[in-house]
This record gives structure tokens, C-alpha cells and sequence, in this order.
């Protein structure tokens, strides 16, 4: 039994309990997205799974709403809360190569960076997220796309077991074997069936790949959309490359007179053999003249954090994303009226591809259901000042609703914010029972609640 102070929180953990009586209180509340400025009771800065099991515990014996924080990039800040106690992962960083066996065990508050810093020592990784900075804990636990997923299939794809604290307290080992159900609900499902304690991921040899971004004058988008579509269907598996709108930023690599201005770009990354790289682009560089380009060969790791820079925490963020099959005329509208209104540096829109490995897979394998989707579209405003929240989340909004025609009813739970709550059983389709049925058998009281929410299925 947890005691009911927190105090005897205290007692009972490692790691340092942080209140608002605390000094850093205000520093270990805040997560990635500003907008999520939040007051909890207390963060517990886990030092164990032993920890975590006490802040499990004592939340729901205290009545408290728990929130849990890997990377803390959630876009609705569900990494924080107000009134209720925050188990803070992100000082558990560890990464473990077993290069003998492809694989690496991780701890829940590594990032991207972390885990590719460590497997990249050996010439190895897994698919991973497009910057360095978000946590693996949310992003694995919601699928996982990024540059190397048409290859080696999503994140989630890719996880071979998890320690697990669930909603009881229990430690329990999830994988193929022992608690099958739940492994099959942690991949895809989110963070609503416990709190996952380390991470075990199947490794697959990359190094050196050639990657970076394309800028483009707007007036070619539209053939640039069209080509994409197409191109990507039948493009070798090792290129992940996607298209968006993108302010230029003040880098070297782009004309001074265009900084600021907003351009088309495509994001290229091939993970094949180096020497073929100029062949596989060659018709995208065909496409049209490039306003700029820092396509080259690179360490892995180095595309991965290429664009962190455009990203830092403590920005306001408002984010939607939605499937789709097909990349419509109509869609393609859609995006030339919305995107080059990009508002901000940091802002964009993303039309990322998942095709290939990912839709091997089939539906009901795994939590994550949307196996036939090709394309998975990302809108995010990100701005610094409160006055313009009405204006930026406008902008999505308005985007959003001019795509959602042209797209499936669900998206990526990890693209959605917290006004699409009422969309977390379009995610999911035809699992989404079965995800309610796992969830009551492990959560029945819906203690992890903060997230892309999964009713516990009525006894
Ligand atoms: C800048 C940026 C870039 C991104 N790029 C990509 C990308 O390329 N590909 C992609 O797929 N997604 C991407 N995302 C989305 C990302 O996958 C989600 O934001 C993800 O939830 C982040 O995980 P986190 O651990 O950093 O976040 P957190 O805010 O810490 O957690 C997110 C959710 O997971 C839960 N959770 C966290 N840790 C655990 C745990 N150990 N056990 C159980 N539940 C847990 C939290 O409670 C919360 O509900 C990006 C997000 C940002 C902000």
C-alpha cells in the first residue's frame, strides 16, 4: 500500500518528489508543448520501475488523475496535468545494444537520439522518429513512423517485448509469449494500458544514409504532389521522402534573399546502398528547378536530428493528422489553398508515406489498425506569443477541414490533439473492441486516462 501523503511518496521512491512548495517545481512541470501549462500535485522524477509502481499506486489509491512522461512531446501535453501527479520518466535514458542479437532494451525516457546514438555505435537502428528529441515511450506506443519505416516497418513493428506497470501496480513482461494480449494493445494502443518500464527493439543494419531537404518554388507543388503520389507507390523501400510547406529558415544552404519566404519541400532519406542515390532522386531532381538543396551522405543519426533546431521545446503547438489511401486531386487542392498560408517558422504541414513494411502487416496483428493507408498527413501551427493561438490554431483547423474530405475518418494518435477525443474509435476500427476489452482487463478503473483515450468495454 502507498501511504497518503506525499511525503510517504517520498519515503517510498528514489527519485525526487517535486511539489509547488519545491524549488524547480515550475521547471519539472512544463513538458514540450507550452500551451500545456499545467499545475500537478506532484512529479515524481522516477529513478525505477520501482518508483513508478509507487506513483502508480499511490494515484490510484489517492483518486488522482496520473499522467506519464517519456519524451514529453505528446501535442496535447499529456505528459502533465493539473491537480494530479505527473511520473516523470525522463530521467531513465539507458540504451543497451546486444549486437550480437540485433537488439536494444531501452528505458523509457530515452529519445530518439539517445537510442540512436547507441545503436548507430554498431551500425545498427529501428525505425525511429523524424527529429532526435521526442521520447521513444509515446511515439512506439502510438506506431512510429519516420525515415526508416517503409524498410523496416513502423516502431511498433519493431518491438519485440515491454516491461509494463499496470494500472494495479503489477510488473508484468509483455511480449509474443507472456501477456500477449496486452503486448498486442502496447502496440498501437497507446498509453492506456500501463506504464511501460523498458523498451525491447529488434535492430536492422543502417549507417550511412543520404538524406536532407529539397526547397521548391510554390508554383511547382502541384506537379511535385501528383509526382509523389505516384512515385511512391512503386519507389524502393529504403526511400522515405515527403512533401510539405516550409518558411526557409536563415541557413547557409538557402539564397539570404529567400529566408522567410515560404516554399515547397520535399524531405528525401535513402537508407540503400550510397552510390545509388543519385539514380533513386533523379527523377525528383528532374521534377523542377531547386531553390535550394542539402541532400548528402550522412550518419544516420545526423538526419535524425537534423531538424531538431526548427522544434524547441516551449513553443505553443496545436497539431491534427489524418490517413489516407489515396492523394486525391481534390486533397492536392486543398493542400495549394492551405499550406503556402504556413504561418510560422516552426509551423508545417507533412504528407509523410507508409506504404511498404508497415502495410505487411496485417490489421488486427497489432493495435495500430490503419495498415492499408499509404499516406499519414501531419498539420501542426507552432508560435511563441498567446495572443496568436486563435489565429494559429485557426489555420490548422481550417487545413484540416479542407482535407478531412479527401481522408479516412481516423489518423495517427500521435498527430492529435486533444479536441480529437471523439475520434479515438476511427483510429482504431475493427480493434477497437478488443482494445476495450484488454483495457478492462488491465485498467479497469481507466486510471491512464490521460491520452487517446480507450473506454475500458463495459464488464
Ligand atoms: C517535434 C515532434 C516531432 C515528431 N515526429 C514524429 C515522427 O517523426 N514520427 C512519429 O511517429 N511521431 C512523431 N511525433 C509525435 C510523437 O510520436 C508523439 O508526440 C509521442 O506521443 C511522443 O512521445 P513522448 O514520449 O515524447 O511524449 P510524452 O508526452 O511523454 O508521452 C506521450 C503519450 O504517451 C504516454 N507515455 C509516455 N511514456 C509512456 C510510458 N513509458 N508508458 C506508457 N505511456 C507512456 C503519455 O502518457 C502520453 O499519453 C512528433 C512529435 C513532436 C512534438
Amino acid at each position: 500500500m502507498a501511504g497518503h501523503t506525499v511525503d510517504d511518496l517520498r519515503e517510498r521512491t528514489r527519485g525526487d518528489v517535486v511539489t509547488p512548495q519545491d524549488r524547480g517545481y515550475d521547471e519539472a512541470r512544463k513538458v514540450y508543448n507550452a500551451t500545456a501549462d499545467r499545475r500537478p500535485a506532484a512529479v515524481v522524477r522516477c529513478a525505477n520501475a520501482g518508483d513508478v509502481m509507487a506513483t502508480v499506486n499511490y494515484a490510484r489509491e489517492m483518486g488522482l488523475d496520473l499522467a506519464v512522461r517519456g519524451g514529453g512531446h505528446s501535442a496535447p501535453g499529456y505528459g502533465t496535468c493539473d491537480d494530479g501527479v505527473v511520473a516523470d520518466l525522463s530521467g531513465l535514458r539507458g540504451v543497451r545494444v546486444d549486437p550480437a542479437t540485433r537488439t536494444a532494451r531501452a528505458e523509457p525516457g530515452a529519445t530518439w537520439g539517445d537510442l540512436n546514438a547507441a545503436t548507430h555505435a554498431f551500425g545498427l537502428a529501428t525505425t525511429g522518429g523524424i527529429v532526435s528529441t521526442t521520447g521513444i515511450a509515446g511515439l512506439t506506443l502510438g506506431g512510429g513512423f519516420g525515415y526508416l519505416c517503409r524498410t523496416m516497418g513502423l516502431t511498433c513493428d519493431n518491438l519485440l517485448s515491454a516491461d509494463v506497470v499496470t494500472a494495479d501496480g503489477r510488473f508484468l513482461t509483455a511480449d509474443a509469449d507472456r501477456n500477449a494480449d496486452l503486448f498486442w494493445a502496447l502496440r498501437g494502443g497507446g498509453g492506456n494500458f500501463g506504464v511501460v518500464t523498458s523498451f525491447e527493439y529488434r535492430l536492422s543494419p543502417v549507417d550511412q544514409v543520404v538524406a536532407g531537404p529539397m526547397l521548391f518554388e510554390l508554383e511547382h507543388m502541384e506537379n511535385i504532389l501528383k509526382f509523389y503520389r505516384e512515385f511512391v507507390q512503386d519507389a524502393p523501400e529504403q526511400l522515405f521522402l515527403f512533401p510539405g510547406f516550409q518558411t526557409a529558415p536563415p541557413l547557409p544552404f538557402i539564397p539570404e534573399d529567400r529566408h522567410g519566404d515560404v516554399l515547397g519541400i520535399v524531405v528525401v532519406c535513402w537508407s540503400g546502398p550510397v552510390e545509388e542515390a543519385d539514380r533513386v532522386l533523379r527523377p525528383l531532381r528532374d521534377l523542377a528547378p531547386r531553390v535550394a538543396e542539402a541532400v548528402g551522405p550522412m550518419p544516420y543519426p545526423a538526419i535524425n536530428s537534423a531538424f531538431d533546431p526548427l522544434l524547441p521545446p516551449g513553443l505553443r503547438e496545436y497539431w491534427k493528422g489524418s490517413f489516407a489511401t489515396e492523394l486525391t486531386d481534390a486533397a492536392i487542392a486543398a493542400h495549394l489553398e492551405h499550406g503556402p498560408q504556413v504561418p510560422t517558422l516552426s509551423s508545417t504541414m507533412h504528407i509523410y508515406p507508409v506504404n511498404g513494411a508497415p502495410q505487411r502487416v496485417a490489421p488486427e496483428a497489432t493495435a495500430y489498425s490503419y495498415r492499408e493507408a499509404t499516406f499519414s498527413t501531419v498539420i501542426l501551427a507552432v508560435w511563441d506569443d498567446p495572443a496568436g493561438d486563435a489565429a494559429q490554431t485557426a489555420w490548422v483547423r481550417d487545413y484540416y477541414a479542407a482535407v478531412a474530405p479527401h481522408s479516412e475518418p481516423g489518423g495517427y494518435i500521435n498527430f492529435m490533439g486533444e479536441d480529437d477525443q471523439g475520434r479515438v474509435e476511427d483510429n482504431y476500427r475493427g480493434n477497437y473492441a478488443r482494445l476495450a476489452a484488454v483495457k478492462r482487463q488491465y485498467d479497469p478503473g481507466n486510471l491512464f486516462h490521460l491520452n487517446q483515450n480507450i473506454k475500458p468495454a463495459a464488464a
